[in-house]
C-alpha cells in the first residue's frame, strides 16, 4: 500500500501544485509542494538512490526507487528542499519510514516537501502529477481486505470537521488556499505567505526560525490582510 509523503492516508496540504506556473517567464513545476508536517516519510518500500546535496535548485534531495504497485514499473520518488537527512544512499527503506525532515534548501520560498514522481525509459524520464498518482494508489487501511487485520476506522475525507487541516481559513488574493488547524492556534502557510513573513522578519532585523511549516498568531499578525 502506498502512503502519502507525510505517512498518512489522506492528502497533506498542497502549497504549490504540479503543472505550469503563472507569473513572468513560463515555467513548469514537475512536482507538488506539500506542507504542514515535519517528518518526510517514504511512500513505498524501496532503495535510497540519492541522499544529499543535489543542486542549487533542488537543494538537499532524497530519492527512493520502488516498485510501483499499480504498473509494476520502477518508480523514482524524489524529495527536494530537504532539511535534515536521515538515510544513506543504498539503504533499504520501508513504507512510512522517516527519510528526513522538511526544509527549504535550494531554490525554495519556504519549507515544503517537493515530491516528484518519475518513470525512466531509454535514459530519460517522464513525470506524473503527484496528486493524481497518490489518489490512484493510497487506500485507507480498512479497505485493504486482509482478514486478520485489525479494524481501523476509515479516515474521513478532507473538509470534514474532524480533519485538523480541513477548514479553509481564508482565500488570499494570490489564489492560494490557507488552512486553519482545529485548535485554532496554528495553521499551514503558503509559499507566498512565507515570503511575506521572511521579509517581515528581515525588516525587523530578526532571524527567521529554520524549517517552520506552521505559523503562530504572532506570525499571522505580520501578514497584511488579503
Ligand atoms: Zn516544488
Amino acid at each position: 500500500m502506498t502512503r502519502y509523503p507525510h505517512g498518512g492516508t489522506t492528502a497533506p496540504i498542497v502549497a504549490s501544485p504540479y503543472g505550469p506556473r503563472r507569473g513572468g517567464a513560463f515555467s513548469f513545476h514537475y512536482g507538488t509542494d506539500f506542507v504542514g508536517y515535519d517528518e518526510l516519510k517514504s511512500v513505498l518500500p524501496g532503495t535510497v538512490t540519492h541522499a544529499g546535496w543535489l543542486n542549487s535548485a533542488a537543494g538537499n534531495a532524497i530519492v527512493v526507487d520502488s516498485r510501483d504497485p499499480l504498473s509494476g514499473r520502477t518508480v523514482t520518488v524524489c524529495r527536494f528542499h530537504v532539511g535534515a537527512i536521515a538515510v544513506r544512499k543504498g539503504q533499504t527503506v520501508l513504507e512510512g519510514q522517516t527519510l528526513g525532515r522538511m526544509g527549504f534548501t535550494g531554490n525554495a520560498t519556504g519549507p515544503c516537501d517537493h515530491v516528484e514522481i518519475r518513470y525512466w525509459a531509454g535514459g530519460a524520464y517522464t513525470t506524473e502529477n503527484p496528486t493524481e498518482w497518490f489518489a490512484a494508489r493510497v487506500r485507507p487501511p480498512s479497505s485493504a481486505g486482509g482478514g486478520a487485520q485489525p479494524v481501523v476506522p476509515t479516515p474521513k475525507p478532507p473538509e470534514q470537521e474532524d480533519d485538523p487541516m480541513a477548514r479553509i481559513f481564508t482565500k488570499p488574493k494570490d489564489g492560494s488556499t490557507v488552512y486553519e488547524l482545529k485548535d485554532g492556534r496554528k495553521r499551514g502557510i503558503t509559499n507566498v505567505e512565507w515570503t511575506v513573513i521572511k521579509a517581515a522578519y528581515a525588516a525587523a532585523g530578526e532571524k527567521v526560525p529554520y524549517a517552520r511549516n506552521v505559523v503562530t498568531a504572532a506570525d499571522l499578525a505580520r501578514i497584511p490582510d488579503a
